[in-house]
């Protein structure tokens, strides 16, 4: 039988519940989602459980990351398929407050990472990041959280976060986790339930547009023009719009010509009116070359959720 799943809703009760537990000196891992939990979140929740004694999950539907012609009112919920996951993947406490709980009138602050939120997805979601990092931020604060798991799926919004605790002084370490796939190689996010059967097919070609612009960089294409082809590959493939197909530095995402550090490279393309995103990593190889001839599945998904 797992233990029941308390749920509350204000910081107050928030601050109430984390009391004791800070008290007897157990760590917490927070793992802050939006809902519609999937595998990935619940590989988030496995990291986060063996990171700490006591495992909190947030719910919120955070306004402020929703651009005006965004889906925030469309967005999937529910949380009665969540809390029957959460329950048995052994949460301690979900934290699902209102909108009005965690903005309440006359709220005004807000955290802003320069540079890190100005680039790919930021040029393309002005306001997003600045409403991920003031989100984030509260939650860090409100759970007092030892630890907090992010996906690597949102590798920008991972680095700004991490950014954003070293430069606030948060004393909350930042631990990232593998993206999980499904086995054709699409990464698990609770916007692929907009895409329709077609859409579904197509899909997985995001990745491996991924994997095959590594590689042709790997064998020596210049970036730029692997870039160029990843983009024709996908457009032809029935891709609507490509945002960006980027390799960057790892850690400040400011785009490279070429692979003399540990680097990324990232994908943002719609599909009919989903907009879908992935990144894999790019690491040089001893040679100097970057190491991209491997097809790693090992964030490929997994029945209950472990991402490794
Ligand atoms: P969201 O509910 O979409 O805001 O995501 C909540 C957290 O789950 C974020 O840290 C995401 O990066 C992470 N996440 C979402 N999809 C995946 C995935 N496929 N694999 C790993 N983590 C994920």
């Amino acid at each position: 039988m797992p233990k029941p799943l308390v749920t509350v809703r204000t910081v107050a009760a928030l601050r109430r519940a984390v009391a004791p537990w800070k008290k007897r000196g157990d760590a917490i891992a927070l793992v802050p989602t939006m809902g519609a939990l999937h595998d990935g979140h619940l590989a988030l929740v496995a990291r986060a459980r063996r990171l700490a004694r006591r495992t909190i999950v947030s719910l919120f539907v955070n306004p402020k990351q929703f651009g005006p012609q965004e889906d925030f009112i469309k967005y999937p919920r529910d949380e009665a398929a969540d809390r029957v996951k959460l329950r048995a993947a052994g949460v301690d406490l979900l934290f699902a407050p209102a909108v009005a709980e965690i903005y309440p009138p006359g709220f005004a602050t807000a955290v802003t990472v320069s540079g890190l939120s100005d680039r790919l997805d930021g040029e393309h979601r002005p306001g997003h990041f600045a409403g991920v990092a003031t989100v984030v931020a509260k939650l860090l604060i409100e759970a007092q959280a030892d630890f907090a798991c992010f996906g690597e799926k949102d590798y920008q919004q991972l680095q700004i976060v991490k950014r954003m605790v070293a430069d606030l002084d948060i004393p909350t370490r930042i631990v990232a986790v593998p993206t999980v796939r499904e086995s054709d190689g699409l990464a698990l996010s609770s916007r692929n339930a907009y895409l329709t059967a077609d859409e579904r097919a197509l899909a997985p070609t995001l990745h491996r547009t991924l994997l095959d612009t590594r590689e042709r960089i790997a064998a020596g294409m210049a970036i730029a023009d692997a870039n160029a082809r990843g983009i024709a590959d996908l457009t032809m493939a029935g891709f609507g719009g490509v945002d960006y197909l980027a390799v960057c530095d790892a850690e400040t995402l400011e785009p490279l010509d070429r692979i003399d550090r540990p680097a990324r490279i990232l994908v943002a393309a719609r599909l009919g009116r989903v907009r879908l995103i992935d990144n894999e990593a790019f690491t040089p190889t001893s040679r100097g070359r970057p190491a991209g001839n491997d097809r790693p599945r090992s964030g490929t998904r997994r029945r209950g959720g472990s991402s490794r």
